[in-house]
Parts: C-alpha cells; sequence; structure tokens
C-alpha cells in the first residue's frame, strides 16, 4: 500500500499545474497578439478592442481644474484635479464605500448614488473656499468663491467596464465585469444615465469625457513618462490600453477620421480565451471559479489574473485538501469554506513572511480562519501562494508581449505604465512580468520595463477632459 504523501509531495503535483514554460507563454503570446489585430478589424469580438476616441498623447502643457469620479471596482472615487502645465498637477481625492447591494441593485440607483458623493465632495472640499462667517443657503451645491454663477466644472467619468463608444462624452455598457450586475445598465448609454442623475440634483458639473481606467492610465503615465506605450491595470479586475493608429483600426474606417491620427485603444483584454477556452491554462480550480461567479464563461483572461480571484483560487486548491482529509483534521474548518473569505492580500502576506516559524501564515489563519497550522502546511500554502502569484505575472507578460510585438515596440523599448493593489502590493510581482517578458522575448525583453503608473482614474481623466476641450 502506498505511503502517506508529504506536503512536498502535493506541492509537486501543484506546481506542475500551475508553471508555465517559456514556450508554452510564446505561443500564448502569438494566439493573444491575433486576437488583438481580430478585435481591430472586426466589431463586436471576444476582445473587442475598443476604440476611445482619445485622439494622441497629451502635450503636458495641459491646464485648469477638472473633477474626475472613478467608478470601477471596490471604491468610488472623487477627485478635484488641478492641471498647472509643465507635467504637474495637485489632486484632492475622497473615497467612498459601495455595498454589494448597490453592485446589483438598479443602475438608475447607482448612478444616483454617484452623483450624491459627487455634491457632498464639492460640498467638503470646495466649500472651504467660502469667506468666513458667509452664510450659505440651503440646496446651493457649489460656494460662488470657485465657481461663478452659470459657470460649469468639466467632469471626466471614469468608468472602468466595457462601454461601445462613438465620441468621447458617451458610452453604452456592453456588459459587467468584475462582480458588478446593476439592473437595467447593459445596453444603455452610461455617460446619459450619469447626467441625468448629476441634472436631478442640479449639480454644477458638466461630464465632458466618458474614460476608462487604462486609457487614463495611459495618458497620465505618458503626461509625466514620455517613454510610456502601453497601461495595465492590476486590480480587481485586468486591462490594457495602448495607442494605435486610426488607419489600422480597420472597423472604424468607415468614419473618415485621418489614417494617420493615433487614437488610444481600451482592449479589454481580460477577455481573452473567453467561451472557447483554447489557448490559456485552466486548472480545475479555474473552471470552479468561472462556473461559479456571476459571469461563467466570460472575462477568461482576467480570471486568471486579478485580485479578484487569485485568493479564491488559492481557497479552492486548499479546499480539495481538506475534502481529501489531507489538511486540518479533526479541526473545524467552516469559516475557511465560504467562498471568496480568502483575499488576494493574504497571499501578499504570505509571500512576505520574513520569519522561519512564518509567524505571519500561522496569525491569517489562526485569526481569521481559527484554524492552527503545522510549519510543513505553512511552507506549503506559501510556495502555493507563490505558484498562483506566478502564473498570474508570467500570463500578464504574454499580453503585455502581445501588444509589445504587434506595435514592434521590442527594438527600441517601451514603459509600460502599471497600477491596481495587486501590482503595487504584491511582492515581487513587477519582477515576475520582467522574468516573463525576458522569457518570451530573450534578452531583448528587458527593453520592456514595467513602472508604477500615475493616478490614472483621476489625473488621466482630468488630462483627457482637458485634451478634449482643446480639440473642440
Ligand atoms: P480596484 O477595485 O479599483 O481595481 P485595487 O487596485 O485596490 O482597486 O484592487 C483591489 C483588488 O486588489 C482586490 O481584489 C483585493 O483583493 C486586491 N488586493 C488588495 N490588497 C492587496 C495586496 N496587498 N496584495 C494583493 N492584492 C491585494
Amino acid at each position: 500500500h502506498a505511503t502517506k504523501k508529504t506536503m512536498a509531495d502535493h506541492l509537486r503535483k501543484y506546481e506542475s499545474l500551475f508553471t508555465l514554460t517559456p514556450q508554452r507563454m510564446r505561443m500564448i503570446t502569438e494566439a493573444f497578439s491575433e486576437t488583438l489585430d481580430l478585435g481591430l478589424k472586426k466589431p463586436d469580438q471576444t476582445v473587442p478592442m475598443i476604440p476611445t476616441y482619445v485622439f494622441g498623447w497629451p502635450t503636458g502643457d495641459e491646464l485648469g481644474d477638472y473633477l474626475a469620479l472613478d467608478l470601477g471596482g471596490t471604491n468610488l472615487r472623487v477627485c478635484l484635479v488641478s492641471l498647472q502645465g509643465s507635467g504637474k498637477f495637485e489632486i484632492t481625492q475622497t473615497k467612498y464605500r459601495l455595498t454589494e447591494e448597490q453592485k446589483q441593485d438598479d443602475g438608475e440607483k447607482l448612478f444616483d448614488f454617484c452623483a450624491e458623493c459627487l455634491q457632498t465632495f464639492i460640498l467638503t472640499n470646495m466649500g472651504s473656499v467660502s469667506e468666513p462667517g458667509e452664510e450659505r443657503k440651503e440646496n446651493e451645491a457649489v460656494p460662488e468663491a470657485l465657481l461663478k454663477p452659470g459657470q460649469e466644472l468639466p467632469l471626466g467619468f471614469t468608468f472602468s467596464y466595457p462601454c461601445d463608444q462613438e465620441r468621447i462624452d458617451h458610452g453604452k455598457l456592453i456588459r459587467w465585469t468584475k462582480g458588478f450586475g446593476a439592473l437595467r445598465t447593459e445596453g444603455r448609454d452610461v455617460a446619459d444615465m450619469f447626467r441625468k442623475s448629476i441634472e436631478k440634483i442640479n449639480l454644477p458639473v458638466k461630464l465632458t469625457a466618458l474614460i476608462n481606467d487604462t486609457t487614463g492610465t495611459l495618458i497620465a503615465s505618458h503626461y509625466v513618462n514620455p517613454r510610456t506605450k502601453i497601461a495595465v491595470i492590476f486590480g480587481t479586475g485586468c486591462n490594457a490600453a495602448y495607442m494605435d493608429r486610426v488607419g489600422d483600426i480597420e472597423k472604424i474606417n468607415h468614419l473618415g477620421i485621418d489614417p494617420d491620427a493615433e487614437m488610444v485603444i481600451n482592449c479589454e483584454w481580460g477577455a481573452f480565451d473567453s467561451f472557447h477556452h483554447e489557448h490559456l491554462p485552466r486548472t480545475k480550480y479555474d473552471q470552479v471559479v468561472d462556473e461559479t461567479s456571476n459571469k461563467p464563461e466570460e472575462q477568461a483572461f482576467e480570471k486568471l489574473i486579478s485580485g479578484r480571484y487569485l485568493g479564491e483560487i488559492l481557497r479552492l486548491v486548499i479546499c480539495e485538501l481538506i475534502d481529501e482529509g489531507v489538511l486540518f483534521l479533526g479541526q473545524n474548518t467552516y469559516k475557511l469554506e465560504k467562498p471568496y473569505c480568502f483575499d488576494t492580500a493574504f497571499l501578499s502576506l504570505m509571500e512576505s513572511d520574513p520569519t522561519d516559524e512564518l509567524l505571519m501564515v500561522i496569525g491569517i489563519f489562526t485569526h481569521f480562519f481559527a484554524l492552527e497550522t503545522t510549519l510543513a502546511e505553512r511552507q506549503f500554502f506559501r510556495a502555493l501562494a507563490r505558484l498562483v502569484g506566478r502564473r498570474a505575472a508570467r500570463l500578464s507578460s504574454c499580453g503585455i508581449a502581445a501588444i509589445v510585438s504587434k506595435m514592434g515596440y521590442l527594438e527600441e523599448g517601451c514603459s509600460v505604465g502599471a497600477d491596481g493593489s495587486l501590482y503595487n502590493k504584491y511582492p515581487g510581482f513587477a519582477d515576475r512580468v520582467h522574468e516573463g517578458l525576458v522569457d518570451i522575448f530573450g534578452d531583448k525583453g528587458r527593453n520592456i520595463v514595467t513602472h508604477h503608473a500615475e493616478d490614472g482614474s483621476g489625473v488621466g481623466s482630468a488630462i483627457i477632459a482637458a485634451m478634449t476641450k482643446k480639440r473642440k
């Protein structure tokens, strides 16, 4: 009969499931590149390659005060951005928490809530400029000190879900992603819905640009670092944007825009390999994540990479070993059996535990799940986190490499502005992306460097609002 397997034996199985060879990465990159091209050629593709109507790079000399509202994941954020030219800016911001109910409730209510947050922000942040002792009339949204009567502040609305756009201040929601599901919103013009909510409470604000956070990140990063050619978000979701030549966006050739003009493309690459599942290595844990999500089959690439899912993937592996009687025998594991209870931040914490005893891992399991662990188990959990985190980073390299190949950026090199908690907080994530690029391209892969991006949904949104004004 078989001898009892050690944790190290179990780990070997998961290593082979979660490891990506350079050869496999090159195959994924190639398929990815073809998918991007297809999205530019034809409408309604799985990876929609959305034209954003943001034309060309900023000069760095954009000026003025702009509001930005960011609806894109965990929090709702309102910013006041003051562009000062020469690539400089100042920003004031407040975050507002969104409840799970608000994400699933009626869309109109969601936008009403956004407008209310905007109102609160204007009152608290711009109210302070009124003269001391000055009385404010009831319902007066903005003190006259900052806004002259009749004047409206331009607002950039950062809405980070795939939208079909025909111009910059308009966009029809194609589908919700990242766990959102607000009713009566898919298929509708979200800029218009938000505009109505703003009008309902008479805010002196004019929605001038609807942008995606990746688009904003691309523009904001280029504003301060002109070597930036690509932007990627690694947060609740995962997505990328880059600049392409209008003439090469075949599906909009009929619009008669100057073919030599340049336009930002929001790839919505999280959808890569959805429905057909031909290219990406999916384990059975990934399949469970997919099937139990509110959007099965969709966002296949994102589900292997982004912050919303990595903790859940790891939790499913642990649950399998609980079911097999390998882990936590005789302990009550109900707390760990709750879907999505294992935050991706725990993977970061486990990977960065500096102690031999893995005290951080002890802390996570006792404090959050009331479970005791042996040292061998803790080492196993940390190794598992490495596998899941490393796979996410290396798959991201494939996406970046696909854009680099397609645009021919490899020789002269370029910078990739990256943002989101996964990129900013997960230890070693950026290094793993860079290693992945070298595995794909060889030494030349070193020409492609990621850097922490400027605040895209705030500053980027403001710059785009300013660029839009200039164009008109
Ligand atoms: P957004 O919702 O705008 O994308 P973030 O970039 O903060 O916001 O991403 C949130 C996601 O990042 C969540 O899924 C969360 O689990 C994950 N996350 C938060 N903190 C960390 C961390 N320290 N390490 C890894 N992932 C994290």
